[in-house]
């Protein structure tokens, strides 16, 4: 917890995500509350991860406008996918 306490940049970056930022999260929680409930359901069968074959797997929706459209992948591979460079 320590290193989140006295971060002020944290701050500034959430007041940057706009109200676009929020409206294209909205999206995301919805296809990730559809999806989840396929999955539960057994609609959604999960494989090991699609790039690496890692077997603890994620979500990935290549576009949210198709929450049943599920991509698995790892923890790693699934931020590479959103454009994120995973640390470490
Ligand atoms: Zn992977």
């Amino acid at each position: 917890m320590k290193e989140y306490f006295g971060r002020p940049e944290s701050k500034i970056l959430k007041r940057r995500q706009g109200r676009r930022y929020r409206q294209i999260n909205d999206i995301k929680i919805k296809a990730r509350r559809i999806a989840y409930k396929a999955f539960k359901e057994g609609k959604v069968e999960k494989t090991p991860c699609q790039k690496c074959g890692k077997e603890k797997v994620e979500m990935h929706h290549p576009d949210y406008a198709e929450p049943l459209q599920i991509v698995w992948l790892c923890k790693r591979c699934h931020m590479m996918a959103d454009g994120l460079v995973p640390i470490g």
